[in-house]
């Protein structure tokens, strides 16, 4: 059995259902189900999508429409395949239980429909609305865990140091087994301002797969962040024999945002947000509350700086339409000539760019392959901005 290359990104948005009503309210309205499928399938090149609104039943009922039409198909070892797509099936939530003392975003995973529906019905108790996206979940985080576990899922904390919504953000103080059961995690999501480096500075994620994805609220972010990885076929179970590292399967790269682009990387000031130290008043305003940077808070938490040899390659890049010049008419030219993003960002000669795109262009996206782009950093809730 040869092993192949799958692109994956696990964290997608749905904007609005099959009736336009909104299911995640500051997603865009173009984000749906089967234009998710499409954008993905067609310009994104991304083989593995992780559509994290998946147990809002409305969602459920446009999937299985197009599963009924012959254009999506369940996989036997699970996910479901459109065109040259496959779904995982997912659900991000929200815990704020009395361990983790602040809001907790997690993601679940599920291999099929009927598993993911079961979920929706025991987390309709739990729940104000269903129909919405990330809602909080009235439980404790372990709860979670056991159901998950119990309908063969996977159990992921979300973006763990955004500080916002996040486990170290805003969760926990010391460790994560003060909120969830160690051994009932299958992977962390970094986030777009960490990167592995940064993460494994935190022992006890030592034993994680690290995962890194886009947080999409709109169909232009889908591959914002994704991994490689090697399976012997994009299904549900292969993802989690990729997670577990179990016969060759694995995430043989993680590709992401320079952590300096992200829009929480460095802490800036609450009332000006100019960047801060934090341990004097901001120089421009004199203010003394800052919303604290995911670096400031790794350092915080650091107590490890060994870096770990198994871990995949980082490779910082930014989604095709961050870099300058590169506008829609542009994208169109790069896709029709080489049919998707993830095939402009990997298979391509710097040669064979110039022939459609300024060379200026063909540069920053050669440069970008190898993490070599000079980049602004951001902060504040402020993204930063790639110079050319
Ligand atoms: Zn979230
Ligand atoms: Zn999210």
């Amino acid at each position: 059995m040869s092993l192949t290359t799958f692109f994956a990104d696990l964290h997608i948005h749905i904007g609005r259902d099959l009736h336009n009503k909104p299911v995640k309210i500051t997603g865009a309205r173009s984000l749906t189900l089967t234009n998710i499928l499409i954008e993905s399938s067609q310009r994104k090149g991304m083989d593995i999508i992780g559509v994290i609104d998946s147990h809002v039943p409305s969602v459920q009922a446009e999937l299985e429409d197009l599963i009924h039409a012959g254009k999506a198909e369940e996989q036997a070892d699970g996910g479901i395949r459109f065109d040259r797509t496959t779904l995982i099936l997912g659900s991000e939530i929200e815990i704020y239980d009395r361990f983790c003392q602040g809001p907790v975003h997690v993601l679940c995973f599920f291999p099929t429909l009927s598993k993911m529906k079961e979920f929706s019905n025991w987390l309709q108790g739990k729940m104000t609305n269903i129909n919405l996206s990330s809602q909080r979940y009235y439980g404790t985080g372990k709860e979670l865990q056991y159901k998950v576990k119990e309908l063969s899922g996977l159990f992921i904390p979300a973006h763990v140091f955004t500080p916002f919504k996040s486990l170290y953000g805003k969760g926990v103080k010391k460790t994560l087994t003060e909120v969830f059961d160690k051994d009932l995690i299958d992977a962390v999501e970094l986030g777009l301002s960490a990167d592995t480096k940064m993460a494994d500075r935190i022992s006890e994620l030592h034993r994680y797969t690290f995962l890194t994805n886009s947080d999409a609220h709109s169909l232009a972010k889908i591959g914002r962040e994704y991994q490689k990885l090697e399976l012997n076929e994009p299904t549900f179970q292969e993802l989690v024999l990729a997670i577990q590292e179990i016969d060759g399967r694995k995430v043989s790269a993680n590709y992401g945002m320079n952590p300096l682009l992200g829009k929480y990387h460095v802490s800036v000031c609450a009332n000006c947000l100019e960047p801060v130290q934090t341990s004097e008043p901001c120089k421009s305003c004199q203010g003394n509350k800052w919303i604290k940077g995911v670096s400031d808070r790794i350092d915080e938490l650091s107590d490890s700086d060994h870096t770990i040899s198994r871990r995949p390659p980082y490779i910082h890049q930014v989604p095709l339409e961050y870099l300058p010049t590169l506008g829609p008419k542009t994208m169109d030219k790069l896709l029709e000539a080489f049919d998707t993003e993830m095939d402009v960002l990997h298979n391509t000669t710097k040669e064979e760019l110039e022939k459609v795109v300024s060379e200026k262009l063909a540069q920053a996206i050669i440069a970008m392959r190898s993490g070599k782009l000079p980049v602004i950093p951001g902060g504040g809730g402020k993204y930063g901005r790639v110079k050319l």
